[in-house]
C-alpha cells in the first residue's frame, strides 16, 4: 500500500516538474507518407523501428487530421495553428523567389514567432514551402532561429542532381528541385543523400541546443517525390518486387534511421523526460504514383476522402503522456502549435485566435471529453468539403455534388453513403459547414495548379 503512495507521490512530481520546465518540442514531418506506412498503423513490409517507438513510448491517435490534403496549405495550417481557409493559404504556392505574397501572408504569427518570445529556440530542418521570396518568406523572418533546407515543395535527394547554387535563381517549382541546400541564408555544398543530411543536421540542433528550451520542426520532404534512395536502404528491401514501392520504402527506412538517432540524442543527454516528440505526416499517400498506401482509408493525397487528410500521427512524452496508448477521438496538426504555444505561457493573439487545443489534458485522460466538435476540410478551386462530426462525416466528394454523410466508426473506407437514412444529420452537418466555411476567405494567391504546363513537365 504504502509503495502505492510512493509510486504515486514520485510520478506526480515528475508529472509535475515536467509541466513546470518548459519542454521542448521536436515535431517530425513527413511528406506523403501513406497511413498505413508506419508500423504503428499496421505496415508489415517496412520496419519502422524507431518511428513506431514513438507510438510504444507515448500515443498512436489514429485519427489524426491535418489542414488539407496537400503540402503547402496543410504546413501553413501547422505552423500558424489557424485553419489556413481563414487566410487564403489554400494553394500549393508557386516556386516564386520575386514574390513577397506567394506564400505564408506576412499578418500570419508562425508558432515560432509565438513561443520565441518566453526564451524558445527555433529551427526548421527540411522542407519550409511556405514561400519563396528570402526577404519576407524565409523561415528566420517568420520566427525561426536557424534554418537547413529548401524553400520549395520538393527535392532531388542525391547531391549530384543539385546544380543550381541560388535558390533565388530557380525560377519554377521544378528547378527549384535543383537548389543546393540553404544554411540560414547561405547555400551549401550538396554533401550527401539529402534524408541522411537532414538527420546529421537534426542530431546537431539537440547537441547545440540541449541547454534551452527549443522546439525543432524537422520537416523531411521523404518520401514525397521523386522517388530516389542508396543502396544502403534499398538493399533492404529485397522482399519488394514492386520498383516504386521498393524506393520508396528505402526512403522511409532512411527517415526512420534519422527518427532513431534524434531519439538517441535525446536520451544521451538525458532529454527525454523534457521533449514532447510528435511524428505525422503533411498529408496522405498519394497511392497511384509513389507506391504508399492508406489502407484501410479511402482516397488519395489531394481528396477529402479520410485517405487525403487522415495521417500517420503519434506523440510522445515521457514521464507525462501514458506508454502506448490508442487515442482514437479526432486530433489535429492544428493542436500540435497550440500545446508548445499553451506550454510555453505565450500570448495568443486575440485578433488571431488559434484553432487547435493544447492536447496535454485530453492525452492524459484529465479530460475526457472530444478535443474537437468537428474537424473541417474546404478545398476552394473544387468546391469540395468534409466536416467530421462525432464519428459522422459529411463529404462533398466533387463541385456540385449532393453532401453524403458516413459513419466511420462502422465504416472507415467511406463505402455506404447515410444521407437518405439520416437526413436529419445531414443538414445539421451542412449547418455546421456553411458557418465554418462563412469564417474563410478566397485564396489570395495563384497555385502551382494555375502555372501553364504543370503537371506535365518531367522530372528528371
Ligand atoms: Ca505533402
Amino acid at each position: 500500500m504504502y509503495s502505492y503512495y510512493i509510486f504515486f507521490f514520485l510520478f506526480s512530481i515528475s508529472w509535475t516538474t515536467a509541466l513546470l520546465a518548459k519542454p521542448n518540442m521536436i515535431v517530425i514531418m513527413c511528406d506523403d507518407l501513406g497511413y498505413a506506412d508506419v508500423g504503428f498503423n499496421g505496415c508489415k513490409d517496412i520496419p519502422t523501428p524507431h518511428i513506431d517507438s514513438i507510438a510504444r513510448n507515448g500515443i498512436t491517435c489514429t485519427s489524426g487530421y491535418v489542414t488539407y490534403p496537400v503540402c503547402g496549405p496543410s504546413r501553413a495550417g501547422f505552423i500558424t495553428s489557424r485553419y489556413p481557409q481563414r487566410f487564403g493559404f489554400e494553394r500549393n504556392p508557386q516556386y516564386q523567389p520575386n514574390d513577397p505574397d506567394m506564400g505564408l501572408p506576412r499578418e500570419e504569427k508562425t508558432i515560432a514567432e509565438l513561443i520565441k518570445t518566453t526564451g524558445y529556440h527555433c529551427g526548421i530542418i527540411g522542407k519550409w514551402h511556405l514561400g519563396a521570396h528570402i526577404p519576407t518568406s524565409h523561415p528566420m523572418k517568420r520566427g525561426f532561429d536557424e534554418f537547413y533546407g529548401h524553400l520549395g515543395g520538393g527535392h532531388f535527394y542525391f547531391p549530384e542532381k543539385l546544380k543550381i547554387r541560388r535558390s533565388q535563381d530557380a525560377t519554377d517549382e521544378m528547378e527549384s528541385y535543383r537548389t543546393w541546400i540553404l544554411k540560414g541564408y547561405e547555400p551549401v555544398p550538396p554533401r550527401k543523400y539529402l534524408t541522411d543530411d537532414f538527420s546529421d543536421e537534426a542530431v546537431a540542433f539537440v547537441e547545440r541546443n540541449r541547454d534551452c528550451p527549443f522546439f525543432l520542426f524537422l520537416a523531411y520532404n521523404a518520401p514525397h517525390g521523386p522517388l530516389e534512395a542508396t543502396p544502403k536502404y534499398l538493399n533492404r528491401f529485397s522482399h519488394i518486387d514492386e520498383p516504386k514501392r521498393k524506393t520508396y520504402a528505402a526512403m522511409v527506412s532512411a527517415v526512420d534511421d534519422g527518427v532513431g538517432r534524434v531519439l538517441s540524442e535525446l536520451e544521451k543527454y538525458k532529454l527525454l523526460e523534457n521533449t514532447i516528440v510528435v511524428f505525422l505526416s503533411d498529408n496522405g499517400g498519394i497511392t497511384t504514383k509513389s507506391g504508399s498506401s492508406n489502407f484501410p482509408l479511402r482516397g488519395n493525397k489531394g481528396e477529402v476522402w479520410e485517405g487525403g487528410f487522415r495521417v500517420p500521427f503519434a506523440i510522445q512524452w515521457q514521464g507525462v503522456l501514458p506508454k502506448g496508448s490508442v487515442y482514437e477521438y479526432p486530433v489535429s496538426s492544428l493542436d500540435i502549435g497550440t500545446t508548445i504555444v499553451s506550454l510555453s505561457g505565450a500570448e495568443i493573439p486575440q485578433d488571431k485566435p488559434l484553432d487547435g487545443v493544447n492536447l496535454i489534458p485530453f492525452l492524459t485522460g484529465k479530460d475526457k471529453s472530444p478535443p474537437h466538435p468537428s474537424i473541417y476540410l474546404r478545398k476552394y478551386d473544387n468546391n469540395v468539403f468534409a466536416v467530421r462530426n462525432g464519428n459522422e462525416k459529411l463529404v462533398i466528394s466533387h463541385k456540385g455534388a449532393s453532401p453524403q454523410l458516413f459513419d466511420l466508426e462502422k465504416d472507415i473506407s467511406e463505402v455506404n453513403d447515410l444521407a437518405k437514412q439520416r437526413p436529419e444529420r445531414v443538414e445539421e452537418l451542412e449547418n455546421v459547414r456553411k458557418q465554418w466555411n462563412n469564417e474563410l476567405i478566397e485564396p489570395t494567391f495563384l497555385g502551382l495548379i494555375h502555372r501553364k504546363g504543370w503537371g506535365k513537365k518531367k522530372k528528371k
